[in-house]
């Protein structure tokens, strides 16, 4: 017989909305990861000593972390969201009949007093916190990649990076033995600060350009002789900075900031190679970075087992740039520098969490 669904008439339930959220739910995982008894400490001198008790920071905050964990990117959808989901009111801590802010307090709140207090890196910092001392993050390498997000930005007014205020990486006292990240990251001076600066191993492609493509020797060609200053051409011929002795002692260094060395003329005149070397030239030059030795260290590494491993770990960083966009980070919402700062630590808080419910899952539950 056809079941016919009618509405009970009870005046009273009897409800807990614990037992309506799945054990094995992401935001039970999150849930148990999220640590926000310092948020309220944080955001006391925003607030004022007297007039009427504002929206709980800490229900923005889970909220902001549904957002985020959960793809919903426009805050009028999240406060519907959570007005209607029982797993998100769970999470909230609202229980069935607490009232969901407004959108607009919300984003007031968020755009104001958030912002001012620098909470969003405070959570991020406490999240990496935590994964540190569930033993997720071990430091012994640290992976580096871009990946291109639509923001709504007036070129106009861009700030150039050397005037924005950098954060420590000192933060957790991490030092990694190596980073790896793609050819964008291998110019000379990039190498040289970690190289010599940072003594950190670069797994990183050199940004090479001296490789020719028109059949004539390339600089790879040539062998470098550090003790001795020299390059040697595959005729044997030596390659030197300077073929006499100036009064006046020279440094040597080009406007372009490389050591130019050159080959005898005399030598290349005679030489049957020449076709293949310096066809259009009386003698062949090679230029050599300053930086150049920070730029053999990073060849030498890329010829090693370890680079292979720490390249397919290098892949993973790509995969969370390929979530990001899964949940709706295609394009930024806020605008300006400090917009997207916000936008990307709350991703990367909720991304944090997402891994921690899924490696370190409630005792006997499998997160979904
Ligand atoms: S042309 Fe000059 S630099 Fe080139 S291989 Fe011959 S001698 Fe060496």
């Amino acid at each position: 017989m056809m079941g016919c669904q009618v509405a009970p008439a009870q005046l009273f339930y009897d409800f807990c909305l614990d037992d309506h959220v799945p054990a094995n739910h992401l935001l039970r995982g999150i849930d148990r990861h999220l640590e926000l008894d310092s948020v309220r400490a944080q955001l006391r001198p925003f607030y004022s000593g007297t007039g009427r008790p504002s929206i709980d920071p800490e229900l923005m905050m889970r909220m902001l972390i549904i957002g985020y964990s959960m793809g919903i990117r426009s805050e009028r959808r999240l406060c519907e969201e959570v007005h209607l989901n029982l797993a998100y009111r769970w999470f909230c801590r609202l229980g069935l009949d607490g009232k969901v802010p407004d959108h607009s307090s919300f984003s007031k709140n968020r755009h104001g007093r958030f912002r001012q207090s620098d909470i969003r890196r405070h959570m991020f910092e406490t999240v990496v916190e935590r994964c540190l001392a569930q033993g997720l993050v071990g430091a012994e390498g640290f992976a580096v990649d871009a990946s291109l997000i639509a923001a709504d930005a007036n070129k106009q007014r861009s700030v150039p990076g050397s005037e924005w205020e950098a954060k420590e990486e000192s933060r957790f006292g991490l030092r990694p033995g190596y980073i790896a990240a793609d050819s964008a990251y291998g110019s000379a001076d990039n190498l040289a600060w970690l190289v010599k600066e940072k003594k950190i191993a670069p797994h990183i492609p050199v940004f090479d350009k001296s490789n020719r493509t028109d059949g004539t020797f390339s600089r790879s060609d040539f062998t470098w002789e550090a003790e001795n200053d020299r390059y040697i051409c595959p005729a044997g011929k030596e390659l030197k900075q300077f073929h006499r002795t100036y009064a006046t002692p020279r440094s040597g260094i080009t406007a372009k900031g490389t050591r130019l060395y050159r080959a005898s003329k005399r030598d290349c005149d005679h030489c049957e190679l020449k076709p293949q070397c310096c066809p259009n030239m009386p003698l062949r030059k090679i230029p050599r970075d300053l930086n150049e030795d920070a730029r053999d260290v990073a060849r030498a590494i890329a010829a090693t087992p370890q680079y292979e491993q720490s390249r397919h770990r290098r892949k993973k960083v790509e995969m969370l740039f390929a979530h990001l966009r899964i949940l709706r980070m295609a394009r930024l919402r806020l605008r300006g520098p400090c917009g997207a700062r916000d936008e990307f630590l709350l991703a990367a808080t909720a991304q944090n969490l997402r891994r921690l419910a899924k490696l370190r899952p409630l005792h006997g539950v499998i997160a979904a």
